[in-house]
């Protein structure tokens, strides 16, 4: 099965993705994180779009698209998989379709994280991860349980994204709705797309997602 998880910044895509790869075996394909993971690692992609996302515009789509083909190719046709951040535009949806078509692959579900834009400033601001094991958490909705200690592993080095700051996130919601937002009736009229809501409690949209999969 491949599904896409559409939403704004902040919907929730990364926790639930994550949740579906634990649960269901499949892998979460974040070009978030691979583009993160370039920029820590100063490989010539990250060297390219290390100030775009810090500006919180977009990456290219050559960029994008051609690092998910690599990590496509790296998986068993048989793994399912989970786009999480991709696609943002509809030159990215259209990539995606070639690539996928050219793996054997097709595209099962979109699955849009409906969300309030005013609520996800406030998510994404105060959003924090464990540096060691990646654990989320959050300064008013979800503390460690001992204060600076990470309730997973016990390391007490915490990191912020930089691109985590409101004015940041406000050109990343200003580029979801001018770019992101227009592909949703592109899979509308494919039939794809499946509407959740993302304001509800973790688990609840859990399993909104589960009951969409079956
Ligand atoms: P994310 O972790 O999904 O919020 O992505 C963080 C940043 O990486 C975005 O604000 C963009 O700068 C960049 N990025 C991630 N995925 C894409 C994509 N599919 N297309 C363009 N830029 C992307």
């Amino acid at each position: 099965m491949n599904i896409i998880l559409l939403g704004p910044p902040g919907a929730g895509k990364g926790t639930q993705a994550s949740r579906l790869q634990d649960e269901r075996g499949m892998v979460q394909l974040s070009t978030g994180d691979m583009l993160r993971a370039a920029v820590k690692d100063g490989t010539p992609v990250g060297l390219k779009a290390k100030a775009i996302m810090e500006a919180g515009e977009l990456v290219s789509d050559e960029i994008v698209s051609g690092i998910i083909g690599e990590a496509l190719d790296k998986l068993s046709p048989e793994t399912g998989v989970i786009f999480d951040g991709y696609p943002r535009t509809a030159a990215q949806a259209e990539s995606l379709d070639a690539i996928l078509a050219a793996r054997g692959r097709k595209l099962d579900h979109v699955i849009e994280l409906a969300v309030d834009e005013e609520a996800l400033v406030e998510r994404i601001t105060g959003r924090f991860t464990c540096g060691n094991c990646g654990e989320g958490y959050h300064d008013t909705f979800k503390q460690p349980k001992q204060a600076g200690v990470c309730d997973a592993c016990g390391s007490t080095e915490f990191k912020r994204r930089p691109d985590d700051n409101e004015e940041t996130v406000r050109t990343r919601m200003t580029e979801y709705r001018a770019k992101t937002a227009p592909i949703l009736p592109i899979y509308k009229s494919r039939h794809l797309l499946k509407k959740v809501d993302g304001m509800a409690a973790i688990d609840v949209v859990t399993s909104q997602i589960e009951t969409i999969l079956g």
